[in-house]
């Protein structure tokens, strides 16, 4: 176990507050993480005020995670410590089902396993808790490689607004000289 720092809610009204908490014990696939940035997401806000009426407290937020490898288990060929990293709003899934075996692990038959606010299949928690924190222990499949050319506190973004603009316009084939609209200019708009 990893003692972690975070910060927390513990009710849908107060403001966040700190939170000590346990990551579970890096394993043979895992790749544990130092912190680095973390994004705010309208989400994180939502969850943290139970808007959507399923939040288990205290909750850490964050899915947009840019950070540094720390260690990594016994079976992590594609990372390495010091490595920079990226995790998004995801980090397990069956890996077994049609969706899974097709790239598309956030349409999970079994449902993905959100960063935050999910039940934990590896029961270091009750629940998932996110980037609002010193560290994260993920499995390499929901680990993401980030360009050290970059500047990471303006990558973070990337991992939830930003592909959330992406998806769309791969879906629909956008290439460059075409014209699109783009609704509004919160989060996801001023990234499209
Ligand atoms: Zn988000
Ligand atoms: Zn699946």
């Amino acid at each position: 176990m990893h003692v972690t720092s975070s910060f927390a809610a513990f009710n849908s009204s107060d403001e966040l507050k700190p939170y000590q908490f346990d990551r579970r014990d890096v394993g043979a696939k895992d790749v544990q993480i130092d912190i680095l940035y973390c994004g705010v997401c309208h989400s994180d806000i939502h969850m943290a005020h139970n808007d959507w009426g399923f939040t288990h407290y205290p909750i850490v937020p964050g899915h947009e995670i840019i950070g540094r490898v720390l260690s990594v288990g016994t079976d992590v060929t594609q990372f390495k410590a010091g490595d920079l990293v990226g995790v998004g709003c995801m980090v397990d899934s069956c890996r077994t089902c049609s969706p899974c075996q097709n790239h598309l692990e956030q349409h999970c038959e079994q449902g993905m396993v959100m960063t935050y606010g999910s039940p934990d299949p590896h029961g270091a928690d009750a629940i998932t808790q996110g980037g609002y924190s010193t560290q994260i222990v993920v499995d390499q499949h929901f680990v993401l490689r980030v360009s050290e050319s970059l500047d990471i506190k303006a990558v973070a973004p990337l991992l939830c607004a930003g592909i959330t603009v992406y998806s769309p316009l791969r879906q629909w084939g956008v290439k460059p000289g075409d014209k699109v609209g783009v609704i509004g200019l919160g989060g996801l708009g001023h990234m499209g």
